[in-house]
Formats: C-alpha cells, sequence, structure tokens
C-alpha cells in the first residue's frame, strides 16, 4: 500500500470518505482513497440482492437529509446528474382496521383527518419545523458547536432537540398523530421515552413536510457515483480491496482522513493515540443493530390504506403503545415478536427498480446488537398485517442478519447503522468530549465518518467537516469551491490538540 506521496489519504469510500476526498481534491491536493470492500459507497450503495431487475439500495434509501445537506448543495448534486424523485405521500403509518395516517407534504392537508385539538397542537408543535428546511438541515447537519442558521431558529431546534417521543405526544387526544410521530421518532432506534427521540421525530416529520422524503432515481449508489466522477476527473486514486490495518501500511502524506469508526481508530492508531482519548474511544458506545431484508415482489405491497400505497416510506409497528414496547424489547437485548419495521417502496416513482409490473420493497427491523437471527419471517408477519396478501406477492428475499451488516461494513458495529449510540451525550460528544471532534490528537489525523457530528445518515457532512479541519490546519486553505455555489464551512476553529 505504500509508495509514492500524497498531499492526504482518506481510508474508506463511504458517503462521508467521498465527501472529504471531494473537498481535499477541490482543493488541488493529490489524495488516494483505500476502501475495504470491493466497491466504493459504505452504506449508499445498490445492488441486485433478490432476483436480477430488482436493484435494492443496500443501505441507505430515503433522503431526507440529503435533500438539505449544506455539502450536498455546494456540490450540487442535481447539476451532477443525480436525481431526487418525491413519493407523492413522504412517509405513511398503516394503522389496525384498514386505517393509517400520513405525513404528506402539506401539514394542513396532514391534519385534515385530525380532530380540532389534535389538528391545533400538530400545527403548533411540527409547523415550525416544516417551514424553513434548508435552514432547519444547516442546523441538524452543523458540527453542533455553534448555531449555524440563525439564532433564533437554532435555539428552537436546540431547545426541542433532548425531548423525548413521550412528551411530545401528551398533547394528542387520538392515537393517529401518535402513532405518526412515534414512528418517525423510532428512527433514532432507542426507547422513545429516552432523550432525543422527539427531536428525531421532529427533524424527520418537519423535512417530509418541507423537503420530501425521495428517493434517487436508479438508486441511491447514483449520489456515490457522482462523487466518484467528481474524484476521477481530479486524478484522484480510489483502490477498492483495500483493508487498512494500521497506519504504518500507507503512503507517505501530510493528512489521513479516517472514514472509519472509533472501533477502527481503535485498531488502526491505538498505539499512538493519547491515553486519554483512546481511553475515551474504547467507552464509546455503540446501538441496536437491524436486521435488513429486500424482497422482490411480483406486485405492488396491497396495503389495506390506500394512502400507504402511494408512500415513499412506512413505518409499520401500528400504535405508538406496540412501537414503545417493541423499541424497549430491543434495548433490552431481547428480539420483539412484532418488530418496528421501516420500509421503502422506491418503485412508486421510480420504475427502474424492478421489471415491469414488479416491486422490489427495502425493508428493515431492530434487532439487539450483534444478532444473528433472520427476522425475514417477523418482518413479513408485521407487513401481512396491514396488507394481506403481502406473502403471496414474495419472489424472493435477501436477508442480512445484524452480524452480516457488520462484516458488509466494519463501521456498522453490531449491526448498528448509527456507528454509535444516538443519545444526546454521543450526539454532542462523538466520538470523544472534544472542542473539534474531527481532529485526532495525533498531528495529521482527522476522523470523518458518521461517528463525528453530525452523525447517521447520507449528507456528506462529517466528511466536509473534517476535511476543511485539516485544509485550515496543515495547508492554511480556509475555503474551497465545490461547484457552482460556494460557501463558508463552519468548522470548530478553537485550537483544542
Ligand atoms: C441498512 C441501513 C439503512 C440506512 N438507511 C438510511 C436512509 O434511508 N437514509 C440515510 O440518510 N441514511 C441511512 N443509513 C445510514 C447511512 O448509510 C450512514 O449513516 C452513512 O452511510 C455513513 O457514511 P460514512 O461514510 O460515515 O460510513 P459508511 O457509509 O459506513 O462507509 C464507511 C466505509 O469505510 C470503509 N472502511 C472502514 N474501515 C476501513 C478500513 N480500515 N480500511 C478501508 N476501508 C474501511 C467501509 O468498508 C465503508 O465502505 C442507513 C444505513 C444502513 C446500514
Amino acid at each position: 500500500m505504500g509508495g509514492d506521496e500524497r498531499d492526504a489519504v482518506v481510508v474508506g469510500a463511504g458517503p462521508n470518505g467521498l465527501a472529504a476526498a471531494v473537498v481535499l481534491a477541490a482543493a488541488g491536493l493529490s489524495v488516494r482513497v483505500y476502501e475495504a470492500s470491493g466497491e466504493i459507497g459504505g452504506g449508499c450503495r445498490t445492488e441486485e440482492l433478490s432476483l436480477p431487475g430488482f436493484r435494492h439500495d443496500v443501505c441507505a434509501a430515503a433522503h431526507p437529509l440529503a435533500s438539505v445537506s449544506p455539502f450536498f448543495a455546494r456540490f450540487d448534486l442535481e447539476a451532477r446528474g443525480v436525481r431526487f424523485v418525491q413519493p407523492e405521500v413522504p412517509f405513511a403509518h398503516p394503522l389496525e382496521g384498514g386505517r393509517a395516517v400520513a405525513a404528506l407534504r402539506s401539514v394542513e392537508e396532514t391534519v385534515a383527518g385530525f380532530g380540532r385539538d389534535d389538528a391545533r397542537a400538530y400545527r403548533a408543535l411540527v409547523g415550525p419545523f416544516a417551514e424553513s428546511p434548508r435552514a432547519l438541515g444547516s442546523v441538524a447537519l452543523s458540527s453542533h458547536r455553534g448555531l449555524p442558521g440563525g439564532a433564533a431558529r437554532g435555539a428552537r431546534v436546540v431547545v426541542a432537540a433532548p425531548r423525548s417521543v413521550t412528551s411530545l405526544v401528551g398533547r394528542f387526544r387520538d392515537g393517529a398523530p401518535r402513532a405518526l410521530l412515534a414512528g418517525a421518532g423510532a428512527h433514532a432506534m432507542r426507547p422513545l421515552d429516552r432523550a432525543l427521540t422527539g427531536g428525531v421525530s421532529l427533524l424527520l416529520t418537519g423535512l417530509a413536510h418541507g423537503v420530501g422524503w425521495p428517493v434517487v432515481e436508479g438508486g441511491s449508489d447514483r449520489i456515490v457515483a457522482a462523487m466518484a466522477a467528481f474524484l476521477a476527473e481530479r486524478g484522484v486514486e480510489v483502490v477498492t480491496g483495500a483493508p487498512v490495518r494500521s497506519l504504518r501500511e500507507l503512503p507517505k502524506c501530510r493528512a489521513v482522513l479516517l472514514d472509519v469508526s472509533p472501533r477502527g481508530l481503535l485498531a488502526l492508531a491505538g498505539e499512538s493515540l493519547p491515553r486519554r482519548y483512546a481511553a475515551q474511544l474504547r467507552r464509546y458506545r455503540y446501538g441496536a443493530g437491524v436486521c435488513k431484508v429486500d424482497w422482490a415482489l411480483d406486485g405492488p405491497v396491497p396495503w389495506s390504506a390506500e394512502v400507504c400505497r402511494r408512500a415513499g416510506t412506512l413505518h409499520v409497528g401500528g400504535s405508538l403503545e406496540e412501537i414503545a414496547v417493541a423499541e424497549d424489547e430491543v434495548a433490552r437485548g431481547r428480539h420483539p415478536e412484532r418488530p418496528y419495521v421501516l420500509a421503502v417502496q422506491a418503485g412508486v416513482v421510480d420504475a427502474t427498480r424492478a421489471p415491469p409490473g414488479r416491486q422490489a420493497l427495502w425493508t428493515y427491523c431492530h434487532v439487539p446488537a450483534g444478532s444473528d437471527r433472520d427476522m425475514g419471517e417477523a418482518v413479513a408477519e408485521q407487513i401481512e398485517r396491514f396488507a394481506p396478501g403481502f406473502r403471496e406477492r414474495v419472489l424472493a428475499r435477501s436477508v442480512r442478519t445484524a452480524r452480516a451488516v457488520e462484516q458488509g461494513d466494519v463501521n456498522y458495529v453490531g449491526g448498528d447503522i448509527g456507528c454509535g449510540l444516538q443519545d444526546l451525550r454521543q450526539t454532542l460528544a462523538r466520538p470523544a468530549l472534544r472542542w473539534n471532534p474531527y481532529r485526532v490528537p495525533v498531528p495529521g489525523l482527522y476522523l470523518c465518518s458518521s461517528a463525528t457530528p453530525p452523525g447517521p445518515g447520507v449528507h456528506g457532512r462529517c466528511g466536509e467537516l473534517a476535511a476543511t479541519c485539516a485544509l485550515r490546519d496543515l495547508f492554511g486553505i480556509r475555503s474551497v469551491g465545490l461547484g457552482p455555489s460556494p460557501g463558508a464551512d463552519p468548522v470548530p476553529s478553537r485550537s483544542s490538540r
């Protein structure tokens, strides 16, 4: 792996590693990227997992975060050929009795079926988060060190973020709005009474109204392909099938950016890390895992509730109380009988994902960390509850247990797709308690994975912020234009090595 010199080396070609490489290359540096897997993309790939002709997003499928990412705005994904396509209904939540509740693009249409008090409560609670989605994105997708996007708006997010789903829903009388917010909050992969689950719910629901929850036409891998094309134009070499086991294997360079988990950082650089920092990395906590199940269907899912047939994403788990039980079980290390299931049916707006008349369905459910249990039957059972006849549509299914998810990408420790528990402490102090989370306290070394703020999701911000920091520290470069709309990068500037 050694050999010729580079200005910078990036280890890991997930969305954040690639974003870091894009920023470094845009600054005119010579860069090389090493990726363990045979393919680039990490959590942003698309493959024929079930049957030929069925293109499944291997990991990320729904892109509200990419839609408001200041990095992707500057990089201008759309100008580079990535087409976000909008399901008419961003997300829906089937309920017993053939009913459903859904987050529609307009807050008013969403509350049309609610009682008067619930409609008023929903407007007051979620409305402000739907108003300025890009500003919301710039606050949520920041380094969490300061208040970008305007102090007032920033303050609203900061005040709401620590709340739990349970604390939000007390104001609603009916089960439908409570279930809607619980389904969105369960993305945090934690019991619904824990801090931050409410903040996650408000962020994701606000974005559903503000920008929708699009999928990428052709597959999420188009996002990665756009970054790879940019790198190829600038002569950046991306070496695949190249797991890096020690920093000593890397060529001589001034900056090394690691798109790895804290566990990966310890493995790569353990002996050179200061003792206190290494101890913090060892204490870093990982969250629950997921079991991913992809389905080849001979037609659309026969949801009983019509609105579910038009939705891109579905939260399948019944009432708030049922989802709360499922998430509690997972947190206690047990497999729920009725798991909370996330489903994405990209085919409602993207005909390229499956042969004519057929559907590729993406699902996962939460499981205890490190689980090796195949949850395919439990997922089918949950969908069948709200879409009788689902099983008859199944042509094939492909299952990856939580353990297999980690085998496919070592950053997902125990199958934790967030690369770290999303509690309040680890949202602010990711991966350790430091003013600048991107600088590893070893000269020239930076962490750029989703184990740094702003955390999980396909938004490229961890990579962008880490690379911006390295450029400033080591090369004296303060601002880089990425394309049509260059902008300033708000990274922590105080020195804290
Ligand atoms: C099942 C699943 C569903 C998801 N759904 C969504 C979604 O719908 N929307 C969304 O926004 N996000 C979603 N996510 C989360 C999103 O995919 C991740 O947050 C995002 O990919 C993190 O990007 P990253 O670059 O930090 O890490 P990763 O994408 O994990 O990439 C890290 C890369 O580094 C490589 N690597 C690690 N260590 C080494 C090493 N030592 N040597 C060489 N290479 C190495 C890995 O092989 C990998 O390719 C999902 C994730 C999963 C797994």
